[in-house]
């Protein structure tokens, strides 16, 4: 057996000791005579690993007791119309601050429902940088803010919280939930799928502040009803039991490895060294974005000459690095490195880039 390093956007590499953990339990877990796949969502085996990846996630982001906090299906796509659904009333107004692929798809899911507000949005420029806070365009009686805190394709992350006065702030944290300190009680609500800085693909975490359940929102059926999911512990039906522990088993992982503070440092190095390879190239790789909003998560960079880059997946996919190519929207490569990634793994790759360079350049 041989592991690649995984520069997947998501679902993405998972640490290994979470992997063989779940592989060691895969047949039995925990002496119940069965997999914790094969038993009911509401026995007391399950209940606790629920119980117990809760408490997790909660220790780990430092979650304040008067948030709610959900395991739920559907996807960081279902949160951004359901978000809408529970918490703005019919056409009610809604800020957005677009700054790549995945803000846009948020205004998608909720513009059925809501009266969207484009307060800014850097698509004119490529979406390269975040449109200046002065330069945003609230409304005066939105339901919310919505951002993205990290862009995953265009590789552009807000670096510090936005402040907003006017509306709770929401936001997509789907690549960049957990990679470093986060004060929560400044959200209103944060969502995120799982399967990329949390685990495994099928399980949402969404983060939301009680008292914001008060509001009316729209009709919907109880199954789209935060509050419902929040009263029923997020087993309103039978739960993706699978991801939710496999996401547990990544929550106690990270805390053994020192937790966001240690994360927030490694992932510091890990995307340093991948700009500097890119930034020292001469310009025979590039990323355009600004230098202030670059992803610490998701790094894309394009080759001068694109003839080059099938030989460059090639190689680097013998060199047992893989899942580097990029977004489809984007085109080039793109390097994904979220908490489980190794920082041998993103000096392999820059060693690797700086070696094909040398042979092509
Ligand atoms: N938001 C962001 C920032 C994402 O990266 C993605 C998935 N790549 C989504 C939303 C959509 O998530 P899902 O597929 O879980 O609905």
């Amino acid at each position: 057996m041989s592991r690649a390093f995984n520069f997947s956007p998501g679902p993405a590499t998972l640490p290994e000791p979470v992997l063989r953990q779940a592989q060691a339990e895969m047949l039995e877990w925990n002496g119940v005579g069965a997999s914790i796949v094969e038993v009911s969502h509401r026995g007391p085996e399950f209940i606790e690993v629920a119980r117990q990846a809760e408490a997790d996630l909660r220790t780990l982001m430092s979650i304040p007791d008067d948030y709610a906090v959900l395991f739920l299906q559907g996807g960081a796509t279902a949160q951004q119309a359901l978000m809408a659904l529970n918490f703005a009333a019919p056409g009610q107004t809604v800020d957005y601050v677009v700054t790549g692929h995945w803000g846009k798809t948020a205004i998608k899911q909720a513009r059925p429902y809501v009266d969207v507000n484009i307060a800014a949005d850097s698509e004119a420029g490529g979406f390269r940088d975040i449109p200046a806070r002065d330069d945003w365009r609230l409304s005066k009686d939105a339901a919310y803010v919505h951002y993205t805190a990290n862009e995953t394709i265009h590789g552009v992350e807000f670096r510090d919280i936005p402040q907003v006065d006017n509306a709770p702030l929401f936001a997509d944290f789907s690549s960049s939930i957990a990679a470093e300190p986060l004060d929560v009680s400044r959200f209103g609500m944060i969502y995120a799928g799982a399967q990329k800085n949390l685990g495994p693909v099928g399980v949402t975490v969404v983060i939301v502040r009680r008292d914001l359940f008060e509001r009316a929102g729209q009709p919907r059926a109880d199954i789209f009803n935060y509050q419902s999911h929040a009263n029923g512990d997020s087993m309103l039906n039978t739960p993706p039991t699978w991801n939710w522990y496999l996401a547990g088993l990544m929550f106690k992982w990270m805390l053994a490895e020192g937790g966001v503070t240690e994360f927030a440092r490694r992932n510091a190095r890990k995307a340093a060294l991948l700009y500097d390879t890119i930034d020292g190239s001469g310009g025979f790789y590039r990323n355009e974005v600004a230098h202030a909003a670059r992803s610490r998560m998701n790094v894309p960079f394009f080759l001068r000459d694109a003839a080059l880059d099938a030989a460059f997946l090639k190689e680097a996919g013998t060199a047992g690095l893989i899942s580097l190519k990029g977004h489809r929207v984007l085109g080039g490569m793109r390097a994904s490195i979220y908490n489980a990634m190794p920082e041998e793994g993103v000096q392999a790759l820059a060693s690797f880039m700086r070696d094909f360079q040398s042979r092509y350049g």
